[in-house]
Protein backbone atom coordinates (compact mmCIF):
# COMPACT_ATOMS: atom_id res chain seq x y z
CA UNK A 1 0.00 0.00 0.00
CA UNK A 2 1.53 3.71 -0.75
CA UNK A 3 0.02 6.62 -0.12
CA UNK A 4 0.78 9.90 -1.85
CA UNK A 5 0.91 12.74 0.76
CA UNK A 6 -0.72 16.13 0.48
CA UNK A 7 -4.03 15.06 0.08
CA UNK A 8 -5.35 17.78 2.27
CA UNK A 9 -6.76 19.46 -0.56
CA UNK A 10 -9.27 16.10 -1.34
CA UNK A 11 -9.35 14.98 1.83
CA UNK A 12 -11.40 16.17 4.65
CA UNK A 13 -9.98 15.77 8.82
CA UNK A 14 -11.57 12.64 10.15
CA UNK A 15 -10.77 12.08 13.52
CA UNK A 16 -11.51 8.15 14.63
CA UNK A 17 -15.43 7.16 15.57
CA UNK A 18 -16.21 9.20 18.53
CA UNK A 19 -19.13 7.44 20.52
CA UNK A 20 -22.30 8.93 20.77
CA UNK A 21 -22.56 11.27 24.49
CA UNK A 22 -25.63 8.77 25.26
CA UNK A 23 -23.25 5.98 25.62
CA UNK A 24 -20.00 7.92 26.89
CA UNK A 25 -22.54 8.97 29.72
CA UNK A 26 -23.09 5.36 31.04
CA UNK A 27 -19.52 4.25 31.57
CA UNK A 28 -15.89 5.60 32.41
CA UNK A 29 -14.16 3.90 28.79
CA UNK A 30 -12.45 6.13 26.49
CA UNK A 31 -14.67 8.11 23.90
CA UNK A 32 -12.53 7.61 20.61
CA UNK A 33 -12.19 4.12 19.03
CA UNK A 34 -8.87 3.11 17.22
CA UNK A 35 -8.49 4.03 13.29
CA UNK A 36 -8.79 1.30 11.31
CA UNK A 37 -5.33 0.54 9.17
CA UNK A 38 -6.72 2.67 5.93
CA UNK A 39 -8.61 5.02 7.97
CA UNK A 40 -5.21 5.97 9.30
CA UNK A 41 -3.08 6.04 6.21
CA UNK A 42 -5.63 8.06 4.83
CA UNK A 43 -5.46 10.79 7.41
CA UNK A 44 -1.49 10.47 7.38
CA UNK A 45 -1.50 11.39 4.22
CA UNK A 46 -3.24 14.48 4.50
CA UNK A 47 -0.11 15.96 5.87
CA UNK A 48 1.96 18.50 3.31
CA UNK A 49 5.22 17.48 4.88
CA UNK A 50 6.58 21.15 5.45
CA UNK A 51 10.06 21.71 5.06
CA UNK A 52 9.50 23.85 8.55
CA UNK A 53 7.38 21.41 10.58
CA UNK A 54 5.75 23.83 12.73
CA UNK A 55 3.69 21.11 14.15
CA UNK A 56 7.29 19.91 15.55
CA UNK A 57 8.28 23.20 16.96
CA UNK A 58 5.19 22.75 18.73
CA UNK A 59 5.77 19.33 19.99
CA UNK A 60 7.01 19.26 23.44
CA UNK A 61 8.99 16.52 23.02
CA UNK A 62 9.76 17.73 19.17
CA UNK A 63 8.41 14.51 17.70
CA UNK A 64 9.23 13.64 14.14
CA UNK A 65 5.97 14.10 12.69
CA UNK A 66 5.82 14.50 8.86
CA UNK A 67 8.56 11.38 9.38
CA UNK A 68 6.42 9.21 11.25
CA UNK A 69 3.03 10.50 8.90
CA UNK A 70 4.50 9.77 5.88
CA UNK A 71 5.49 6.05 6.98
CA UNK A 72 2.31 5.52 8.83
CA UNK A 73 0.90 6.77 4.94
CA UNK A 74 2.84 4.15 3.16
CA UNK A 75 1.49 1.19 5.64
CA UNK A 76 5.53 1.43 7.04
CA UNK A 77 4.06 1.09 10.96
CA UNK A 78 6.95 -0.41 12.51
CA UNK A 79 9.14 1.78 11.02
CA UNK A 80 6.98 4.58 12.20
CA UNK A 81 6.85 3.56 15.84
CA UNK A 82 10.78 3.28 15.76
CA UNK A 83 10.68 6.87 14.94
CA UNK A 84 7.85 7.54 17.36
CA UNK A 85 9.23 5.98 20.13
CA UNK A 86 12.96 7.24 19.77
CA UNK A 87 11.86 11.27 20.75
CA UNK A 88 8.23 10.20 23.44
CA UNK A 89 8.71 7.35 26.21
CA UNK A 90 5.30 7.32 26.13
CA UNK A 91 3.64 8.02 22.53
CA UNK A 92 0.17 6.25 22.82
CA UNK A 93 -0.28 8.35 26.35
CA UNK A 94 0.37 11.60 24.67
CA UNK A 95 -1.83 10.59 21.52
CA UNK A 96 -5.08 10.35 24.20
CA UNK A 97 -4.46 12.90 26.21
CA UNK A 98 -2.22 15.56 25.32
CA UNK A 99 -4.04 19.33 24.05
CA UNK A 100 -3.54 18.76 20.80
CA UNK A 101 -5.66 21.82 20.05
CA UNK A 102 -3.10 23.98 21.80
CA UNK A 103 0.16 22.20 20.37
CA UNK A 104 1.34 20.21 17.63
CA UNK A 105 -2.23 20.54 15.92
CA UNK A 106 -2.91 24.27 16.23
CA UNK A 107 0.47 25.03 14.84
CA UNK A 108 -0.11 22.78 11.52
CA UNK A 109 -0.11 24.85 8.72
CA UNK A 110 -3.17 23.48 6.91
CA UNK A 111 -5.29 24.40 10.07
CA UNK A 112 -6.40 27.70 8.62
CA UNK A 113 -8.03 26.58 5.60
CA UNK A 114 -8.51 23.01 5.36
CA UNK A 115 -8.28 21.85 9.25
CA UNK A 116 -5.35 20.22 10.80
CA UNK A 117 -4.16 16.56 10.41
CA UNK A 118 -5.12 14.59 13.03
CA UNK A 119 -1.39 14.04 14.91
CA UNK A 120 -2.65 12.62 18.20
CA UNK A 121 -4.80 9.92 16.95
CA UNK A 122 -2.44 8.99 14.49
CA UNK A 123 0.51 8.87 17.46
CA UNK A 124 -1.90 7.12 19.46
CA UNK A 125 -2.64 4.89 16.42
CA UNK A 126 0.87 3.58 15.79
CA UNK A 127 2.08 2.90 19.22
CA UNK A 128 -0.94 1.04 19.87
CA UNK A 129 -1.07 -1.11 17.20
CA UNK A 130 3.05 -1.45 18.10
CA UNK A 131 2.05 -3.14 21.30
CA UNK A 132 -0.62 -5.18 19.55
CA UNK A 133 1.96 -6.44 17.52
CA UNK A 134 4.21 -7.34 19.97
CA UNK A 135 7.35 -4.75 19.05
CA UNK A 136 7.58 -3.02 22.46
CA UNK A 137 10.29 -4.55 24.37
CA UNK A 138 11.45 -4.36 27.37
CA UNK A 139 14.73 -2.41 27.95
CA UNK A 140 17.85 -4.43 28.05
CA UNK A 141 21.01 -2.10 28.24
CA UNK A 142 23.87 -2.24 26.12
CA UNK A 143 26.11 -2.50 29.29
CA UNK A 144 24.98 -2.24 33.18
CA UNK A 145 26.67 0.19 35.51
CA UNK A 146 27.18 0.36 38.89
CA UNK A 147 25.87 3.61 39.61
CA UNK A 148 22.84 4.18 40.51
CA UNK A 149 19.81 6.84 40.75
CA UNK A 150 17.17 7.04 42.80
CA UNK A 151 13.88 8.88 41.51
CA UNK A 152 10.97 10.12 43.43
CA UNK A 153 7.92 10.22 42.09
CA UNK A 154 6.27 7.63 39.86
CA UNK A 155 4.45 10.18 37.67
CA UNK A 156 4.92 10.31 33.23
CA UNK A 157 8.39 13.09 34.31
CA UNK A 158 9.93 10.19 36.79
CA UNK A 159 9.05 7.21 34.50
CA UNK A 160 10.31 9.24 31.62
CA UNK A 161 13.59 9.27 33.28
CA UNK A 162 13.67 5.95 34.64
CA UNK A 163 12.91 4.97 30.94
CA UNK A 164 16.27 6.84 30.17
CA UNK A 165 18.42 6.14 32.00
CA UNK A 166 17.80 2.33 32.27
CA UNK A 167 18.81 2.34 28.62
CA UNK A 168 21.94 3.79 29.67
CA UNK A 169 22.19 1.00 31.91
CA UNK A 170 22.13 2.50 35.49
CA UNK A 171 20.56 0.94 38.48
CA UNK A 172 16.95 3.24 38.71
CA UNK A 173 15.24 3.04 42.13
CA UNK A 174 11.81 4.99 41.91
CA UNK A 175 10.19 5.63 45.10
CA UNK A 176 6.52 6.82 45.22
CA UNK A 177 4.00 7.00 48.25
CA UNK A 178 1.17 6.08 46.45
CA UNK A 179 0.30 2.09 46.22
CA UNK A 180 0.51 2.24 42.07
CA UNK A 181 2.77 3.57 39.96
CA UNK A 182 1.82 6.32 37.14
CA UNK A 183 1.25 9.78 39.32
CA UNK A 184 -2.14 11.83 37.92
CA UNK A 185 -2.13 9.15 34.83
CA UNK A 186 -3.27 7.19 37.52
CA UNK A 187 -5.40 8.57 40.17
CA UNK A 188 -6.08 12.29 38.81
CA UNK A 189 -7.05 11.99 34.76
CA UNK A 190 -10.05 9.74 34.71
CA UNK A 191 -10.38 7.02 32.40
CA UNK A 192 -12.63 8.24 29.68
CA UNK A 193 -9.58 10.69 28.90
CA UNK A 194 -7.09 7.48 29.48
CA UNK A 195 -7.85 4.46 30.23
CA UNK A 196 -5.82 3.03 33.11
CA UNK A 197 -3.90 -0.44 31.49
CA UNK A 198 -2.38 1.96 28.92
CA UNK A 199 -0.62 3.41 32.07
CA UNK A 200 -0.43 -0.11 33.47
CA UNK A 201 0.99 -1.56 30.87
CA UNK A 202 3.72 0.81 31.04
CA UNK A 203 4.21 0.47 34.25
CA UNK A 204 5.11 -3.45 33.88
CA UNK A 205 7.37 -2.63 30.91
CA UNK A 206 9.70 -0.49 33.00
CA UNK A 207 9.89 -3.18 35.82
CA UNK A 208 10.13 -5.97 33.10
CA UNK A 209 13.23 -3.53 32.09
CA UNK A 210 14.50 -3.70 35.88
CA UNK A 211 13.31 -0.74 37.49
CA UNK A 212 12.57 -1.23 40.65
CA UNK A 213 9.81 0.35 42.50
CA UNK A 214 9.29 1.32 46.31
CA UNK A 215 5.51 1.61 46.68
CA UNK A 216 4.05 3.21 49.50
CA UNK A 217 6.99 5.28 50.29
CA UNK A 218 6.74 8.65 51.17
CA UNK A 219 9.90 10.94 51.13
CA UNK A 220 9.71 12.85 54.33
CA UNK A 221 8.23 10.09 56.14
CA UNK A 222 9.93 6.99 55.54
CA UNK A 223 13.72 8.53 54.77
CA UNK A 224 14.89 11.98 54.19
CA UNK A 225 16.55 12.98 51.18
CA UNK A 226 19.86 12.88 53.10
CA UNK A 227 19.76 9.25 52.97
CA UNK A 228 18.45 8.55 49.92
CA UNK A 229 21.86 11.06 48.61
CA UNK A 230 23.84 8.88 50.43
CA UNK A 231 22.17 5.03 49.32
CA UNK A 232 22.25 6.91 45.12
CA UNK A 233 24.63 8.47 43.03
CA UNK A 234 22.33 10.83 41.70
CA UNK A 235 18.67 12.10 42.42
CA UNK A 236 15.98 13.19 40.86
CA UNK A 237 12.74 14.78 42.23
CA UNK A 238 9.46 14.45 40.26
CA UNK A 239 7.00 14.64 42.94
CA UNK A 240 4.35 16.64 41.41
CA UNK A 241 2.20 19.38 43.06
CA UNK A 242 -0.62 18.72 44.95
CA UNK A 243 -2.11 21.43 47.56
CA UNK A 244 -5.37 22.39 45.86
CA UNK A 245 -5.61 26.36 46.06
CA UNK A 246 -8.83 27.52 47.90
CA UNK A 247 -11.31 30.20 48.09
CA UNK A 248 -12.33 31.79 51.37
CA UNK A 249 -15.76 32.03 51.08
CA UNK A 250 -18.76 32.44 53.41
CA UNK A 251 -19.92 28.73 54.09
CA UNK A 252 -16.79 27.32 53.31
CA UNK A 253 -16.25 24.52 55.84
CA UNK A 254 -20.18 23.42 55.22
CA UNK A 255 -20.08 19.81 54.37
CA UNK A 256 -20.77 18.56 50.23
CA UNK A 257 -17.81 20.81 49.19
CA UNK A 258 -14.74 19.16 48.19
CA UNK A 259 -11.22 19.13 46.70
CA UNK A 260 -10.99 18.27 42.62
CA UNK A 261 -8.38 16.07 43.25
CA UNK A 262 -10.05 14.18 46.18
CA UNK A 263 -13.00 13.66 44.03
CA UNK A 264 -11.27 12.44 40.44
CA UNK A 265 -9.12 10.19 43.05
CA UNK A 266 -12.04 8.44 44.63
CA UNK A 267 -13.60 7.73 41.25
CA UNK A 268 -10.21 6.53 39.58
CA UNK A 269 -10.10 3.93 42.83
CA UNK A 270 -13.13 3.08 42.63
CA UNK A 271 -12.78 2.46 38.77
CA UNK A 272 -9.50 0.47 40.06
CA UNK A 273 -11.43 -2.03 42.22
CA UNK A 274 -10.32 -0.61 45.70
CA UNK A 275 -12.69 0.04 48.59
CA UNK A 276 -13.02 3.77 48.98
CA UNK A 277 -15.77 4.46 51.85
CA UNK A 278 -15.84 8.39 50.67
CA UNK A 279 -17.56 6.64 47.47
CA UNK A 280 -19.67 4.49 48.91
CA UNK A 281 -20.75 6.70 51.68
CA UNK A 282 -21.96 9.36 49.00
CA UNK A 283 -19.04 12.50 50.68
CA UNK A 284 -17.25 11.96 46.94
CA UNK A 285 -20.01 10.19 44.59
CA UNK A 286 -22.17 12.58 42.39
CA UNK A 287 -24.84 10.18 42.29
CA UNK A 288 -28.72 11.47 42.44
CA UNK A 289 -27.00 14.94 42.92
CA UNK A 290 -26.70 18.56 41.77
CA UNK A 291 -23.19 19.40 40.95
CA UNK A 292 -21.72 22.74 40.74
CA UNK A 293 -18.12 22.51 39.71
CA UNK A 294 -16.12 25.79 39.97
CA UNK A 295 -13.44 26.28 37.54
CA UNK A 296 -12.46 26.51 34.49
CA UNK A 297 -9.51 24.67 33.63
CA UNK A 298 -8.86 20.71 32.55
CA UNK A 299 -9.33 19.16 35.93
CA UNK A 300 -12.65 21.06 36.09
CA UNK A 301 -13.51 19.60 32.60
CA UNK A 302 -12.64 16.35 34.46
CA UNK A 303 -14.78 16.69 37.36
CA UNK A 304 -18.38 17.70 35.15
CA UNK A 305 -17.59 15.21 32.65
CA UNK A 306 -16.74 12.31 35.82
CA UNK A 307 -20.09 13.48 37.87
CA UNK A 308 -21.83 13.16 34.28
CA UNK A 309 -20.91 9.56 34.35
CA UNK A 310 -21.43 9.14 38.36
CA UNK A 311 -25.28 9.57 37.48
CA UNK A 312 -25.36 13.28 39.18
CA UNK A 313 -29.26 14.49 38.69
CA UNK A 314 -27.42 18.14 37.22
CA UNK A 315 -24.01 19.19 36.40
CA UNK A 316 -23.05 23.00 36.29
CA UNK A 317 -19.65 24.81 35.80
CA UNK A 318 -19.09 28.23 36.80
CA UNK A 319 -16.62 29.97 35.33
CA UNK A 320 -15.89 33.75 36.15
CA UNK A 321 -14.97 34.10 32.58
CA UNK A 322 -16.21 33.62 29.16
CA UNK A 323 -15.86 30.89 26.82
CA UNK A 324 -13.13 32.48 24.70
CA UNK A 325 -10.84 33.51 27.75
CA UNK A 326 -11.45 29.68 29.49
CA UNK A 327 -8.28 28.13 30.14
CA UNK A 328 -9.24 24.22 29.43
CA UNK A 329 -9.32 22.82 26.53
CA UNK A 330 -12.07 24.04 23.91
CA UNK A 331 -12.30 20.41 22.47
CA UNK A 332 -12.94 19.09 26.21
CA UNK A 333 -15.56 21.53 26.51
CA UNK A 334 -17.19 20.31 23.80
CA UNK A 335 -17.08 17.12 24.97
CA UNK A 336 -18.67 18.06 27.87
CA UNK A 337 -21.93 20.26 26.48
CA UNK A 338 -22.45 17.10 24.50
CA UNK A 339 -22.53 14.84 27.61
CA UNK A 340 -24.99 17.73 29.20
CA UNK A 341 -23.29 19.65 31.43
CA UNK A 342 -24.57 23.25 31.96
CA UNK A 343 -21.75 25.82 31.82
CA UNK A 344 -22.58 29.40 33.36
CA UNK A 345 -19.86 31.47 31.96
CA UNK A 346 -19.48 34.84 33.60
CA UNK A 347 -20.20 34.11 36.67
CA UNK A 348 -18.54 33.45 40.07
CA UNK A 349 -19.10 32.10 43.91
CA UNK A 350 -19.82 34.17 46.41
CA UNK A 351 -21.03 32.01 49.01
CA UNK A 352 -21.68 28.27 50.39
CA UNK A 353 -25.58 28.47 51.59
CA UNK A 354 -26.53 25.20 53.98
CA UNK A 355 -27.01 24.33 57.77
CA UNK A 356 -25.70 21.07 57.94
CA UNK A 357 -24.80 20.43 54.26
CA UNK A 358 -23.95 22.46 51.70
CA UNK A 359 -27.51 23.38 49.64
CA UNK A 360 -27.23 26.01 47.09
CA UNK A 361 -23.99 28.43 46.11
CA UNK A 362 -24.34 31.93 46.28
CA UNK A 363 -23.38 33.19 42.62
CA UNK A 364 -22.97 36.82 40.95
CA UNK A 365 -22.55 37.67 37.51
CA UNK A 366 -19.59 39.35 35.91
CA UNK A 367 -18.21 41.19 33.12
CA UNK A 368 -14.68 41.58 31.65
CA UNK A 369 -13.47 44.90 32.18
CA UNK A 370 -9.52 46.80 31.46
CA UNK A 371 -6.84 44.42 30.26
CA UNK A 372 -4.13 43.76 33.19
CA UNK A 373 -0.77 43.96 33.11
CA UNK A 374 -0.98 40.05 31.79
CA UNK A 375 -3.11 41.52 28.76
CA UNK A 376 -6.00 39.82 30.50
CA UNK A 377 -9.57 41.09 31.06
CA UNK A 378 -10.25 41.07 34.63
CA UNK A 379 -13.54 39.76 35.66
CA UNK A 380 -15.99 42.40 37.52
CA UNK A 381 -18.58 41.95 39.64
CA UNK A 382 -22.37 43.38 38.26
CA UNK A 383 -23.83 45.07 41.09
CA UNK A 384 -27.37 43.32 42.67
CA UNK A 385 -26.76 40.13 40.09
CA UNK A 386 -26.47 37.58 43.20
CA UNK A 387 -28.63 34.39 42.51
CA UNK A 388 -28.86 30.94 44.19
CA UNK A 389 -27.67 27.95 42.15
CA UNK A 390 -29.21 24.75 44.09
CA UNK A 391 -26.38 22.47 44.88
CA UNK A 392 -25.80 19.21 46.73
CA UNK A 393 -22.05 18.58 46.01
CA UNK A 394 -19.57 21.74 45.27
CA UNK A 395 -16.56 20.52 43.81
CA UNK A 396 -13.62 23.15 44.13
CA UNK A 397 -11.53 23.18 40.71
CA UNK A 398 -9.07 26.08 41.33
CA UNK A 399 -5.86 24.74 40.82
CA UNK A 400 -2.93 23.34 42.31
CA UNK A 401 0.62 24.76 44.18
CA UNK A 402 3.39 23.08 45.31
CA UNK A 403 3.73 21.46 48.94
CA UNK A 404 7.17 22.48 51.14
CA UNK A 405 9.31 20.06 49.99
CA UNK A 406 12.65 21.94 51.81
CA UNK A 407 10.72 21.00 55.03
CA UNK A 408 8.77 17.85 54.15
CA UNK A 409 12.20 16.45 52.84
CA UNK A 410 14.08 17.75 56.11
CA UNK A 411 16.30 19.73 53.61
CA UNK A 412 16.49 23.77 54.35
CA UNK A 413 19.53 23.89 51.74
CA UNK A 414 16.95 22.86 48.64
CA UNK A 415 16.40 26.13 46.89
CA UNK A 416 12.59 26.55 45.70
CA UNK A 417 10.65 29.96 44.03
CA UNK A 418 8.41 32.17 45.88
CA UNK A 419 5.74 29.74 44.39
CA UNK A 420 7.39 26.73 46.15
CA UNK A 421 8.61 24.93 43.03
CA UNK A 422 11.92 24.05 43.15
CA UNK A 423 14.66 26.03 41.41
CA UNK A 424 16.53 24.36 39.05
CA UNK A 425 20.09 25.26 36.81
CA UNK A 426 18.14 25.82 33.39
CA UNK A 427 21.58 24.49 31.24
CA UNK A 428 22.04 21.95 33.92
CA UNK A 429 18.88 20.57 35.67
CA UNK A 430 20.44 20.77 38.90
CA UNK A 431 18.73 21.87 41.64
CA UNK A 432 20.73 23.73 44.38
CA UNK A 433 22.26 20.48 45.46
CA UNK A 434 25.00 18.41 44.01
CA UNK A 435 23.81 15.53 42.03
CA UNK A 436 19.83 15.97 42.86
CA UNK A 437 17.88 17.14 39.50
CA UNK A 438 14.18 17.84 39.88
CA UNK A 439 11.11 17.59 36.81
CA UNK A 440 8.22 18.24 35.77
CA UNK A 441 5.37 20.10 37.69
CA UNK A 442 7.38 20.70 40.32
CA UNK A 443 9.58 22.99 38.54
CA UNK A 444 7.00 24.14 36.40
CA UNK A 445 4.21 24.51 38.27
CA UNK A 446 0.88 22.25 37.13
CA UNK A 447 1.39 21.96 33.37
CA UNK A 448 1.27 18.60 31.22
CA UNK A 449 2.52 15.11 30.82
CA UNK A 450 4.02 15.50 27.53
CA UNK A 451 6.36 19.03 29.07
CA UNK A 452 6.65 16.49 32.19
CA UNK A 453 8.20 13.35 29.43
CA UNK A 454 10.33 16.35 28.00
CA UNK A 455 12.16 17.16 31.61
CA UNK A 456 12.51 13.95 32.35
CA UNK A 457 14.57 13.06 29.08
CA UNK A 458 16.76 16.30 29.57
CA UNK A 459 17.42 15.59 32.72
CA UNK A 460 18.44 12.34 32.33
CA UNK A 461 21.27 13.53 29.99
CA UNK A 462 22.39 16.02 32.09
CA UNK A 463 22.53 13.57 35.01
CA UNK A 464 24.52 10.92 32.78
CA UNK A 465 26.69 13.36 31.90
CA UNK A 466 27.25 14.88 35.11
CA UNK A 467 28.12 11.20 36.48
CA UNK A 468 30.11 9.96 33.89
CA UNK A 469 32.22 13.37 33.82
CA UNK A 470 32.54 12.29 38.10
CA UNK A 471 33.26 8.81 37.28
CA UNK A 472 36.25 9.86 34.31
CA UNK A 473 37.59 12.48 37.86
CA UNK A 474 37.01 9.09 39.94
CA UNK A 475 39.27 6.93 37.81
CA UNK A 476 41.82 9.45 37.42
CA UNK A 477 42.01 10.18 41.09
CA UNK A 478 42.29 6.66 41.66
CA UNK A 479 45.42 6.17 38.98
CA UNK A 480 47.59 9.03 40.98
P1 LIG B 1 2.74 13.69 39.00
O1 LIG B 1 2.05 13.04 37.86
O2 LIG B 1 1.92 14.51 39.90
O3 LIG B 1 3.48 12.56 39.83
C1 LIG B 1 4.12 12.86 41.03
C2 LIG B 1 4.29 11.58 41.85
O4 LIG B 1 5.12 11.88 42.97
C3 LIG B 1 2.98 11.05 42.40
O5 LIG B 1 2.84 9.68 42.07
C4 LIG B 1 3.11 11.25 43.92
O6 LIG B 1 2.49 10.23 44.66
C5 LIG B 1 4.61 11.20 44.11
N1 LIG B 1 5.07 11.91 45.31
C6 LIG B 1 4.76 13.16 45.70
N2 LIG B 1 5.38 13.45 46.87
C7 LIG B 1 6.09 12.35 47.22
C8 LIG B 1 6.94 12.02 48.34
N3 LIG B 1 7.17 12.89 49.32
N4 LIG B 1 7.51 10.79 48.37
C9 LIG B 1 7.27 9.88 47.37
N5 LIG B 1 6.47 10.15 46.31
C10 LIG B 1 5.90 11.36 46.23
N6 LIG B 1 -1.96 16.78 31.48
C11 LIG B 1 -2.11 16.48 30.16
O7 LIG B 1 -1.13 16.53 29.42
N7 LIG B 1 -3.32 16.14 29.64
C12 LIG B 1 -4.43 16.04 30.42
O8 LIG B 1 -5.50 15.72 29.92
C13 LIG B 1 -4.31 16.31 31.80
N8 LIG B 1 -5.37 16.18 32.62
C14 LIG B 1 -5.21 16.41 33.96
C15 LIG B 1 -6.29 16.22 34.79
C16 LIG B 1 -6.15 16.42 36.15
C17 LIG B 1 -7.34 16.20 37.03
C18 LIG B 1 -4.93 16.86 36.68
C19 LIG B 1 -4.80 17.13 38.15
C20 LIG B 1 -3.84 17.05 35.86
C21 LIG B 1 -3.97 16.82 34.49
N9 LIG B 1 -2.90 16.98 33.63
C22 LIG B 1 -3.04 16.69 32.30
C23 LIG B 1 -1.58 17.42 34.14
C24 LIG B 1 -0.61 16.24 34.30
O9 LIG B 1 -1.26 15.15 34.92
C25 LIG B 1 0.62 16.65 35.08
O10 LIG B 1 1.18 17.79 34.47
C26 LIG B 1 1.66 15.55 35.11
O11 LIG B 1 1.14 14.36 35.64
C27 LIG B 1 2.88 15.99 35.93
O12 LIG B 1 3.78 14.93 36.01
P2 LIG B 1 4.81 14.82 37.21
O13 LIG B 1 5.59 13.57 36.94
O14 LIG B 1 5.54 16.09 37.36
O15 LIG B 1 3.94 14.65 38.54
FE1 LIG C 1 1.21 16.37 19.61
FE2 LIG C 1 1.59 15.72 22.15
FE3 LIG C 1 2.15 13.97 20.27
FE4 LIG C 1 3.68 16.14 20.55
S1 LIG C 1 3.45 14.48 22.01
S2 LIG C 1 2.90 15.27 18.64
S3 LIG C 1 2.16 17.67 21.19
S4 LIG C 1 0.15 14.78 20.74
FE1 LIG D 1 2.30 17.97 8.14
FE2 LIG D 1 0.90 19.90 9.42
FE3 LIG D 1 3.27 19.17 10.32
FE4 LIG D 1 3.10 20.51 8.02
S1 LIG D 1 2.58 21.30 10.06
S2 LIG D 1 4.40 18.73 8.45
S3 LIG D 1 1.17 19.68 7.24
S4 LIG D 1 1.44 17.88 10.21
Amino acid sequence: MSQKMLKFVTLEKQMPTKRSADSRREDFNEIYGEFVTEGAAEQAARCSQCGIPYCQIHCPVQNNIPDWLMLTANGRLEEAYEVSQSTNNFPEICGRICPQDRLCEGACVIEKGFESVTIGAVEKYITDTAWEKGWVKPTVPVRELDQSIGIIGAGPGGLAAADELRKKGYQVHVYDRYDRIGGLMIYGIPSFKLEKEVVERRAQLLRDSGVTFHLNFEVGRDATLTELRQKHDGIIIATGVYKSRDIALAGSDTAGIVPALDFLTASNRKGLGDNVPEFEDGTLNAAGKNVVVIGGGDTAMDCVRTAVRQGATSVKCLYRRDRKNMPGSLREVGNAEEEGVDFVWLSAPKAFLGDDKVTAVKAVNMHLGIADSTGRQVPVEIEGSDHDIPCDLAIKALGFDAEDIPKLFGEPGLEVSRWGTILVNFATGMTSLEGVYAVGDIVRGASLVVWAIRDGRDVSQALHTFLTNKRAADDVAQAS
